[in-house]
């Protein structure tokens, strides 16, 4: 019996959300610049299902099936999940259903970030007091150190590279945004957690005729993603989850009931699953799930990335550390080094989907892909000659604070875990060992973490959350790109940009 109160039944958006092009897998394209690649594999996915053994596509679910624990989403998220159920016990019936392939959606397409949470220390006090924010910060870092060492214990090889994120400031206005982080750090006790870098310290670790000021966290590390998601599902098969991709959840059913029913979509017809547990998985896709819909947007991020260059990049830039790098903007760029010395960048912008929807407009958005490009010419006129081979985008999960937020729906069964809003990297590994302690009754310090349980701002409805979201991104990114050129931004578009801070979302420049 549902408890009272509680609504039975909790419904997917409907059927006409794109896949990432299922199972095609198309040959690299080299042109001076490249349309986003839409629907074709982005060139991380390629490069890992091209040099995989495991077995190709595993077949959708065929028929009525009983599982201990189901899976939506076959990511980071789901599969770290789903590895730590089988490793606290290999007995437990585990399904991961996947409406793509594993490592489809944003897991095989990231820009390859595995950063700590030092850089977001101080609102994290805001929001959860010193020891709550101490926390969750240990808590994530500690993550980045263990996906390096997963890696090597299973063999997989992600091009993991520890060697910390620069923070860099490109224009007056964002000189200095990182102090208050890097003073909350020291306060708690970290002071070689995030570092304040001078001029000079910053250009010895890359050069560009835009950097001024930075700062270092020690804790940052970059991988290649989609290594990262296939290793994952490699090593989760191998421990004899049950993987039913090009399987699309539809409906979540009796979730108060002793199972909660799923109806599950494939090729192969239509099946029902009974679960004990159901972890939703779903990153942005979670936005078009009705308990979800007004905590969080699903927002297009788009990234490109170079031919190999990386003598070109040692002698012109001297940035052969191996660090990541994004600059201040809320718009951010974000950029690194691959293991073959390609530049990958990408640059917040896209549009938002509206009511969850997760349409073309996130794969397939020519202006916002060429936004990172401009971005990488920008920031590197240096690297002028240097071939953009590759252009992509996917969706990402925007919380109304920038955080994610882990819980139990009302009835025990269905977990959730969302809202990265574009770094979920590192905290996906986390996520695994949160889930899996809700759907286990665990009472560990990952569970009792102030991330779990907690309430948000809500969005507001449709058709205003989309509209409004629209034009107050489009504020933010005018503004910056403005502060960048050395012009002054309107009124307008000043006061349109601060706005979201005055509505107590944590989104947005605040000054
Ligand atoms: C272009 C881009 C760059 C990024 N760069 C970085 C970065 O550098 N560092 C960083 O930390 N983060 C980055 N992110 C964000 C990061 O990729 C995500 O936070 C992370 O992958 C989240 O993992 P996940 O498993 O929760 O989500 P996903 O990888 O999105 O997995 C969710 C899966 O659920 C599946 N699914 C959805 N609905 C259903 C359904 N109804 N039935 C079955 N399956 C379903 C989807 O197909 C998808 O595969 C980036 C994202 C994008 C798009």
């Amino acid at each position: 019996m549902p408890a009272p109160g509680v609504p039975s039944g909790i419904r997917g958006p409907p059927g006409s959300d794109i896949l990432y092009g299922a199972w095609r897998l198309d040959a690299v394209t080299s042109t001076v610049f490249p349309a986003p690649s839409g629907h074709t594999r982005n060139p991380w996915l390629r490069e890992a299902l091209a040099a995989e053994r495991s077995p190709g596509p595993m077949p959708g679910l065929a028929g009525d099936t009983t599982v201990d624990v189901a899976v939506i989403g076959g990511g980071y998220t789901g599969l770290w999940t789903a590895y730590r159920l089988t490793e606290h016990d290999p007995s437990l019936r585990v399904a991961v259903f996947e409406q793509d392939i594993c490592g489809g959606g944003p897991s095989g397409r990231n820009g390859g970030f595995v950063n700590a949470w030092w850089d977001e220390i101080a609102t994290l006090v805001e929001l959860f007091g010193d020891d709550g924010a101490l926390a969750c910060a240990r808590a994530v870092a500690a993550s980045v150190h263990d996906i390096g060492d997963w890696c090597e214990r299973h063999g997989v090889d992600a091009h993991y590279r520890r060697a910390g994120m620069l923070l860099v400031s490109t224009t007056p206005h964002h000189d200095g945004r990182w102090v208050s982080d890097v003073r909350t750090a020291e306060r708690l006790g970290h002071p070689d957690a995030y570092r304040a870098l001078t001029v000079e310290e910053v250009a010895a670790r890359c050069r560009s005729p835009r950097f001024r000021g930075g700062a270092h966290m020690a804790d940052g590390a970059t991988v290649h993603p989609a290594h990262l998601v296939r290793g994952l599902r490699r090593v989760c098969l191998e421990r004899g989850v049950a993987i039913h991709e090009g399987t699309r959840v539809t409906r979540l059913r009796d979730r108060s009931g002793p199972t909660v029913r799923l109806t599950a979509v494939s090729d192969a017809g239509t099946a029902e699953v009974r679960a004990g547990h159901v972890v939703m998985a779903m990153n942005a896709w979670t936005a078009g799930w009705s308990p979800f819909r007004s905590s969080l947007l699903a927002w297009g991020s788009y990234m490109v990335r170079t031919e190999p260059a990386p003598d070109l990049i040692a002698s012109e830039l001297g940035w052969t550390g191996g660090e990541s790098i994004i600059d201040a903007r809320f718009s951010v760029h974000y950029l690194h080094v691959t293991r073959d010395g390609r530049i990958a960048i990408g640059a917040g912008g896209g549009t938002p989907g509206f009511g969850g929807r997760i349409g073309r407009s996130f794969t397939d958005d020519r202006a916002s892909a060429a936004r990172a490009g401009d971005g990488l010419r920008w920031l590197f006129p240096a690297l002028d000659e240097v071939a953009i081979t590759d252009a992509w985008g996917g969706p990402i999960d925007i919380s109304p604070d920038h955080l994610p937020r882990f819980g139990t729906l009302p009835g025990g069964r269905v977990h959730f875990g969302f809202g990265y809003s574009g770094n979920g990297v590192a905290p996906s590994h986390l996520a695994g060992r949160i889930l899996a302690g809700l759907v286990l009754g665990t009472d560990d310090r990952w569970t009792r973490l102030p991330l779990v349980g907690r309430r948000t701002r809500r969005f507001p409805p449709e058709p205003f959350r989309v509209l409004g979201a629209r034009v107050l991104r489009a504020a933010m990114v005018r503004r910056e790109d403005a502060e960048e050129a050395g012009r002054r931004p309107s009124r307008l578009v000043r006061e349109l940009s601060r706005m979201p801070r005055r509505l107590g979302y944590r989104l947005g420049p605040s000054d």
